[in-house]
């Protein structure tokens, strides 16, 4: 658990608990790390000592949950602004055999701060490129996700398929398949926490089925439940993906991980945008959760995933922002804008609604990661994660909070906890100083492009 934190009070917001009806001016109490109190009108009690926030005009919900990103890539934007997946992740590929621990650390500072300053409080990460020699690269984002104070679910990531045995990334970024699963048993020993209320949790996420051997999917898996903990890859993001799979295994993607054991209530996929009927099926029976990126797909003219259908299926669909390097810069929140807009372009007026895409950047992302029953909703007894969103000035002209939050632009925050600790307080990080976490993204951009020694 958290250290012992002020108790809170929020009084007079609009509360959407998301599990629970919603409540037009009520409160929010929380106390050591938890809700303790969600309901119409003034707070029953005041906690002794307890800081009260007027949220007047103010929206609160759970805190975000991101389900993908690579953080790293906070250092390579910009790069191939107009390619293909294949074609830009090539070109980064190159950039990224020179990563050492100093550019993750500027990177995943400036990422995490900027997660948190759009709402999110609970963020997983997906580092699949460790070259050798660079330094602990996985504890150095994990030290920064400390700094920054979120919830932090790091994926020990890798690639064993290069270039020379058909894989896409060349053979300097790949890694020896005993290695790599020597590396994730030693993260996962020195850094899971199981605990409820627990700050960081480890998952294994081989890359994707282009630049990992079969044998490395199976014993990733293996290795995951042995521990009991979750899967994660990429997986169905584009047509080259289709293609390839096809050449390679005689399979399309989904039905390669499902004959990899790779498909249960134990992963959670990112992408997922080129599915058929009997995937989304599988997704469905088997419990297999989505991480939705809705602009990274946009920018890598990858397609728009199968959201409504899958929700239909009773999967569980969550938000990602994706790597900064093919979403730059996107800001958590203006996903659930992206996710509405997206699925509507392509599925119709009805396929998503402002409140089941808030539902998916929250409890969704909770169910995930496995968290549904400590994060995602404001609940008595869940951890105190909560976005308290400012609706006044140029949002105040939408009289239904949540279609301003939803369909406007990112409404500034008023406050974001994380297990009751304050982390942005009126729209500023009280972890990092902002400037400061922008400085370090910059010059962990400056060290990884100009560095002459790969
Ligand atoms: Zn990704």
């Amino acid at each position: 658990m958290a250290e012992r934190q002020r108790p809170v009070v929020i009084e007079n917001a609009y509360v959407v608990p998301v599990a629970g009806a919603e409540i037009p001016s009520g409160h929010v109490v929380v106390e050591d790390g938890l809700i303790t109190a969600v309901g119409p009108g003034p707070a029953p009690a005041v906690p002794e000592g307890a800081e009260r926030v007027d949220g007047s005009g103010c929206l609160a919900t759970p805190g975000l949950v991101n389900t993908h990103h690579h953080l790293y890539q906070w250092a390579s934007q910009g790069v191939t602004p107009d390619g293909t997946l294949f074609e830009w992740l090539v070109a980064s590929y190159r950039l990224w055999a020179r990563m050492d621990a100093e550019v993750v650390a500027g990177a995943a500072t400036a990422g995490l701060a900027w997660l948190a300053l759009s709402g999110c409080t609970t963020s997983t990460d997906h580092h699949y490129v460790f070259p050798k020699g660079r330094g602990d690269l996985f504890e150095a984002e994990i030290e920064a996700a400390r700094r920054v104070g979120l919830r932090f679910h790091p994926c020990r990531g890798s690639m064993d398929r290069g270039a020379s045995q058909g894989g896409l990334p060349p053979d300097e970024v790949v890694e020896d398949i005993d290695e790599i699963l020597q590396a994730t048993d030693d993260a996962i020993r020195k850094y899971h926490d199981p605990s409820f209320g627990s700050m960081l949790r480890v998952a294994v996420a081989p890359c994707s089925p282009f630049s990992v051997s079969g044998e490395l999917m199976t014993r990733s898996a293996e290795l995951a439940r042995s521990h009991g903990i979750r899967l994660h890859t990429h997986v169905a993001e584009t047509a080259d993906e289709d293609e390839h799979c096809r050449e390679q295994f005689g399979v399309l993607p989904v039905e390669y991980l499902d004959r990899l054991g790779w498909l249960g209530p134990d992963v959670w996929l990112a992408h997922c945008v080129h599915l058929t009927d009997k995937d989304v099926r599988r997704f469905g029976e088997t419990g297999t959760g989505t991480a939705h990126c809705p602009s990274s797909n946009g920018r890598l003219g990858a397609g728009i995933a199968r959201v409504s259908d899958l929700l239909a299926a009773g999967a569980p669909v969550g938000l990602g922002v994706d790597g900064a390097a093919s979403s730059e810069m996107t800001p958590l929140a203006g996903e659930i804008r992206m996710a509405v807009l997206t699925q509507r372009a392509r599925y119709g007026p009805r396929a998503l609604t402002a409140r089941q895409a808030l539902e998916m950047a929250t409890l969704g992302g909770a169910r995930c990661l496995g968290r549904e029953t400590e994060i995602g909703s404001l609940e008595p007894g869940k951890l105190a994660d909560v976005a308290l969103w400012r609706l006044g000035g140029f949002h105040a002209a939408i009289d239904d909070p949540v279609v301003a939050f939803a369909f406007g632009t990112t409404p500034p925050l008023a406050r974001l906890l994380v297990g009751g600790r304050t982390v942005v307080d009126d729209g500023e990080l009280r972890t990092v100083p902002g400037e400061e976490a922008a400085r370090a993204g910059a010059d962990a951009h400056r060290r990884l492009t100009t560095m002459d020694h790969v």
